[in-house]
């Protein structure tokens, strides 16, 4: 059984928001086209407290995104919500860098419970969330396909070693 996995495509990361992706709404057709081939969709959010420890203001990388409840966090208003199964949320304590969409959610369980073993990742952003997701998966056992054309990365020369990183981890990376 394969799932597909939706990582963060989310207002503040599309073009306007706190830590818009370049491009990062053109993902938005690609994965509505594939939520239709999975019979399990699992998006997920990107979800602080408004502390979180990855926020420059506390020491972190990235500027403040992706707040519990505020508009910049709510799932992209042109994602086909029809077509998912499941919100994850995820990068909800204070101290936990949340990249991963199995980090602290229980999502492989969620995952076996349903007899799922192949793994389909699209999202955003790719040298980020949508690597650490795809690492993840593989470490939990499930095969993993990484959607390249459904996914856009920060930094270019970042998202095209995450592919690298990602196929020598032993993920399939598909156009
Ligand atoms: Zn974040």
């Amino acid at each position: 059984m394969e799932a597909l996995i939706v990582v963060d495509v989310q207002c503040d990361f599309c073009p306007g928001g706190a830590l818009a992706v370049p491009e990062g709404d053109a993902v938005l057709a690609p994965i509505n086209r594939l939520a239709e081939h999975y019979p399990y969709v699992i998006a997920t959010r990107d979800w602080h407290p408004p502390d979180h420890g990855s926020f420059a203001p506390h020491g972190g990388p990235w500027p403040v995104h992706c707040v519990r409840e505020t508009p910049g966090a709510q799932l992209h208003p042109d994602l086909d919500r029809g077509q998912i199964d499941a919100v994850l949320d995820k990068g909800r304590a204070p101290d936990r860098e949340g990249y991963s969409a199995f980090e602290d959610t229980g999502l492989a369980r969620m995952l076996r419970e349903r007899g799922v073993d192949t793994v389909h990742v699209a999202g955003l952003a790719l040298d980020v969330c949508v690597k650490a997701t795809a690492l993840a998966a593989t470490r939990a056992g499930f095969e993993v396909v990484l959607h390249r054309d459904a996914t856009r990365g920060v930094e270019p020369g970042d998202a095209e070693r995450a592919v690298a990183e990602l196929r020598s981890a032993g993920v399939s990376v598909v156009d």
